[in-house]
C-alpha cells in the first residue's frame, strides 16, 4: 500500500468520466489500499480512484467514528430532498463553496468481496455519496456553483472530499 500524489483541479482527468471496474482482482484491492491509504493521511472523509490518477469506478468513504465503506461502480439510485452545505475537496485544497445537495440519498455497488450492497443515508455521509459519486462522472463541486467567486478559502482542518 501506498500513499499516492492527490490530483488537484485543474487536472483533466478530474474531469473525465471514469470506466467501470470489470473484474475485482487484486489490482483493485491494491488500488483501494492506496485510496484508503491517501485518504487517512490526507485526512480525508472519502475519495474516488480518478483523485489518485486512476480513472476507474471506485470510491472509499472513512467518516470518523464510523465504518469504512468501499464501493466498487456505485451508482446513485434515488435522493430526495434539498439542503445547502458547506463542502470541500482534496483536489481543490484551501477553498470550500456552499453547495445543493440531496437530503438523503441511496447508492448501490459492489464491496470489496465482490457482494452488491445498498447503502441509505443522510448526514454528512449523504453528501460524501453524491460528492464520490460526481468525481466518478468528472463533476466537482465547483461544477455546482453559479460562479467560482462563490468559493471561499478555508483552513486545512475543515472536512474535505
Ligand atoms: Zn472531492
Amino acid at each position: 500500500m501506498a500513499i499516492i500524489p492527490i490530483r488537484t483541479f485543474p487536472d483533466p482527468l478530474l474531469k473525465q468520466k471514469s470506466k467501470r471496474v470489470r473484474i475485482l482482482d487484486n489490482s483493485v484491492r491494491h488500488l483501494v489500499g492506496n485510496m484508503l491509504e491517501t485518504m487517512h493521511y490526507a485526512q480525508g472523509v472519502g475519495l474516488a480512484a480518478p483523485q489518485i490518477g486512476v480513472p476507474l469506478r471506485v470510491i472509499v468513504i472513512g467518516i470518523p467514528g464510523e465504518e469504512e465503506i468501499v464501493l466498487i461502480n456505485p451508482k446513485m439510485v434515488r435522493r430526495n430532498g434539498e439542503r445547502l452545505l458547506n463542502e470541500g475537496c482534496l483536489s481543490i485544497p484551501g477553498y470550500a463553496g456552499m453547495v445543493k445537495r440531496s437530503e438523503t440519498v441511496t447508492v448501490k455497488g459492489r464491496n470489496l468481496n465482490g457482494k452488491e450492497i445498498r447503502v441509505k443515508a443522510d448526514g454528512l455521509l449523504a453528501q460524501v455519496l453524491e460528492h464520490e459519486t460526481d468525481h466518478i462522472n468528472g463533476i466537482l463541486y465547483i461544477d455546482h456553483l453559479e460562479s467560482l467567486d462563490k468559493l471561499r478559502q478555508i483552513e486545512a482542518e475543515e472536512y474535505q472530499l
